[in-house]
This record gives C-alpha cells, sequence and structure tokens, in this order.
C-alpha cells in the first residue's frame, strides 16, 4: 500500500462535473473579476461562518492583512500571535508594520494558551490573533474576555479552520473579523489561491473590500492607497460548487481522525489532544514523536508520506532575525516544531489505507 501525505484525487473524482459545470458558467459568462459569482460565494459563505459580510481576497494572507489594516493597525502597534503558527499569521501583522508578539501555546491542544496572554500586552497592543491551528478551534472564552479587558481587537486566523466550533459556534464569528484562506491544499481549497475575510461589522466589511480593491469605494474613485487582492469569478465559482459538501467533507475527517484517536496505540507516540467544548475539522492530524527524525523514515519506509507543521519555528526564522528572539525563549514553540508530525489526513481515504496507517504507526519501535 502507498498512502500519501495528502491527496485531492477522491474528492476531485466526485466532484468533477460541478467543478467543470463552475468553469463551464464563468467562461460562458464571459465576465471574470467582481461579478454574480464572488457575491453568490460571499453570501452563501458568510452563512457558513455564522457571520453577516464576506469579503473575498486574492489569498488568506491578505484576508488577514486587511482586516489588521481597516482596523488602523500600523506602526508602532504591536499584536498578540501564537509562536506556534504558519508564518503568514505573523506575517500579516508584519506587513501593516506592527510588531508581531509571540505567545506560547499549550503543548496538548498546540493552540495559544490563553494564561499566557495577559503578560505580554504592553500599551502597544492593539490586537490578538488566535489560530484555529489544525482544525482545533482555540479556547475562545478567555481570549474574548481579555480582549474586552484590555479594548483589544480579536483578527481570529481561520485559515485550517474551516467550519469547526467552539461551544457549539463556529469559528470565524467570536472576533472583530476572521481571516480564511482557500489555499488549494486547505479543507476548503480553490483550484488556485483564493482567501475571503468575515466579519459582522459593515463599516469594517466596506473598507476591507475598497483596501482589496485599489482603495475604492466605486469605480475610479480611491479613498486609500489600497492593493489589489480579489476574489475572482472562476475560483468563486469552484468554491461555490465545494462548499454544499464541507460539512460532509468535514464530518469524513473527523471519522479518520476519530479512527487513529482510538486505534493508535504506541508508547513513543503522543496523540493530539481535543478539548470536550470543540468540534475540530483536523485540517492536520498532528502526533508528537520524541525521536521524529527516525519515526518519519519509518513511515516513508513503509509508503507513508508525511509532513511536519512546522519544522523551523517563526522566530528561528532567518527573515524574523530583527526580533532577536534567541532560541530557547519559546521553548514550547520549538518542542513542537522538533517533535511533530503529521499523518495522512484527506477526503477519500479508505478503511484499509486507515489501518494500514494505524497498524503500521503501532508497530514503531
Ligand atoms: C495557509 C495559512 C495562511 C495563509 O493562507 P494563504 O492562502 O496561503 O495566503 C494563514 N494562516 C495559516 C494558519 C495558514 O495555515
Amino acid at each position: 500500500m502507498n498512502i500519501p501525505f495528502v491527496s485531492f484525487k477522491p474528492m476531485e473524482k466526485e466532484l468533477d462535473a460541478e467543478l467543470r459545470a463552475a468553469f463551464n458558467r464563468v467562461f460562458d459568462n464571459s465576465w471574470y473579476i467582481d461579478g454574480k459569482e464572488d457575491a453568490a460565494f460571499e453570501e452563501s459563505f458568510a452563512g457558513f461562518c455564522n457571520s453577516k459580510y464576506c469579503v473575498g481576497t486574492g489569498n488568506g494572507l491578505d484576508a488577514l492583512v486587511l482586516p489588521l489594516k481597516a482596523l488602523g493597525i500600523g506602526e508602532g502597534d504591536e499584536v498578540i500571535v501564537p509562536s506556534n503558527t504558519y508564518i503568514a499569521t505573523a506575517l500579516a501583522v508584519t506587513y501593516v508594520g506592527a510588531k508581531p508578539v509571540f505567545v506560547e501555546p499549550i503543548i496538548d491542544t498546540f493552540n495559544i494558551d490563553p494564561t499566557k496572554i495577559e503578560e505580554k500586552i504592553t500599551d502597544k497592543t492593539k490586537a490578538i490573533m488566535p489560530v484555529h491551528l489544525y482544525g482545533q478551534p482555540c479556547d475562545m472564552d478567555p481570549i474574548m474576555e481579555i480582549a474586552k479587558k484590555h479594548n483589544l481587537y480579536v483578527i481570529e486566523d481561520c485559515a485550517q479552520a474551516h467550519g469547526a466550533t467552539y461551544k457549539g459556534r463556529v469559528v470565524g464569528s467570536f472576533g472583530d473579523a476572521a481571516g480564511f484562506s482557500f489555499y488549494p491544499g486547505k479543507n476548503l481549497g480553490a483550484l488556485g489561491d483564493a482567501g475571503a475575510t468575515v466579519t459582522n461589522d459593515e463599516e469594517l466589511a466596506k473598507k476591507v473590500r475598497a483596501l482589496g480593491n485599489y482603495g475604492s469605494d466605486y469605480k475610479y474613485h480611491h479613498i486609500y492607497k489600497g492593493n489589489n487582492t480579489r476574489l475572482d469569478e472562476l475560483q468563486a465559482a469552484f468554491l461555490s460548487a465545494k462548499l454544499p459538501h464541507m460539512d460532509r467533507m468535514n464530518e469524513e475527517r473527523r471519522r479518520i481522525a476519530n479512527r487513529y484517536l482510538s486505534g493508535i496505540n504506541n508508547p513513543l507516540i503522543v496523540l493530539p489532544f481535543v478539548r470536550e467544548d470543540v468540534v475540530p475539522v483536523w485540517h492536520i492530524f498532528a502526533v508528537r514523536c520524541e525521536d521524529r527524525a527516525r519515526l518519519e523514515r519509518y513511515l516513508s519506509d513503509n509508503n507513508i508520506g508525511t509532513n511536519k507543521h512546522y519544522p523551523i519555528p517563526i522566530h528561528m526564522q532567518e527573515c524574523y532575525s530583527d526580533l532577536n528572539i534567541k532560541e530557547g525563549q519559546l521553548p514550547i514553540a520549538e518542542e513542537i516544531s522538533a517533535t511533530e508530525l503529521s499523518l495522512p489526513m484527506y477526503y477519500g481515504m479508505t478503511e484499509e489505507e486507515i489501518d494500514y496507517v494505524i497498524e503500521i504507526v503501532n508497530n514503531f519501535k
């Protein structure tokens, strides 16, 4: 058996006709930017996120940059981000001219530790960006409480968590705004780059839309020095074809994850911890192992694809050497970086494939 880390094939095969119909619809309509496909997807995705407004963007990074900018966050400001996340979270803060301030995660859930946020708040702090990493919702109640107490904005990074819920409420609906990525590998993926910002604030939505469209509120009228980062009609049409299948496909990921959670039993492997009050969407199934390199090689020798999320923590990346954070200063992020391994997880894994992964992982000595 040969099991890749990820495969889009089973999903693409199932949605083949719908995706081709989406292409035909756009091509026949001969309209490619800012049209009815974009509007239709935005409306249905806002509904999916239990939010009033959705603004399509060119990618997930911009879906985070635009609300930060729209909220007036920039030079001289600080934004709290988790130390364990994809680099885009920190880069969004950097791009608006503010400084990312890292808070360590809880090692069991991999997500930002709410009890460590307040000690990092200064008079420059303007916002908190919780990341629902690997598809597991953050502990949002204490985060929202801290934000309220210190008068901070909350911008959720939902790039890995489309449809995940915390205490029955879908992620992206807690903060002032949320950014989603539709990078092809995400739970809801386009056939190229795409993203969206969701919010319940009408003024904020308008500003985000203008900022992503050359700062223009209506044609050839520019109120901001904006950017060009829009969701194009083709990607919107593909996303509209996929969105109705989202809950079912997330449910399938949960089934695979639950098989892993109940089937994998090996003292050398630490399984991910799931809070009782969340429903995760398992963008990534992350395990930890002290001897990760050997586990990785062993799985590869047995034709099981894996990945690392992420092999170098952000504060150790060359591009962030200016922050002057030394090795050892964010030990939990470093520990996760050194021990985390992601097992195969994608819609359409067969029973035999799941069983095979479990068996091989259990036989690791
Ligand atoms: C993928 C991702 C992003 C960025 O999304 P892109 O569409 O690749 O720009 C941001 N944050 C997190 C946590 C991500 O995983």
